[in-house]
């Protein structure tokens, strides 16, 4: 069964998939399309310390900001989108008392 939501996802995924495609088009390097499959498994991996050198090597990505928007509005997406592991992007701000007061 197709949902909203999973509708929505597709669509914001296909977005961003245009999105690189373009940037690559262009010249530019996307380091989780960069090199081989091997290099590349580690944005997918289960293994947080894998993980955290993926979202390491997302830095100075130029779909930097778009990725990770698309990261932190599907935060059960598996893996690292924008420079955060999935993780970080499930994890919600603390409440910080001296902001209500
Ligand atoms: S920011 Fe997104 S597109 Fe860029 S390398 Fe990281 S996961 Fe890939």
């Amino acid at each position: 069964m197709t949902t909203e939501s999973s509708r929505r996802r597709d669509s914001d995924l296909a977005a961003l998939v245009e999105h690189l495609d373009a940037l690559e088009g262009a010249g530019r390097r996307v380091p989780c399309r960069a090199g081989s499959v091997t290099s590349t498994a580690i944005w997918t991996s289960d293994d947080p310390v894998e993980q955290e050198v993926a979202a390491q090597r997302c830095a100075g990505c130029p779909a930097l900001a778009s990725c990770g928007a698309f990261g932190l509005a599907h935060p059960r997406e598996l893996g690292v989108w924008g420079g955060r592991t999935a993780h970080a992007r499930r994890r919600r701000p603390r409440f910080d008392p001296s902001v209500a007061a």
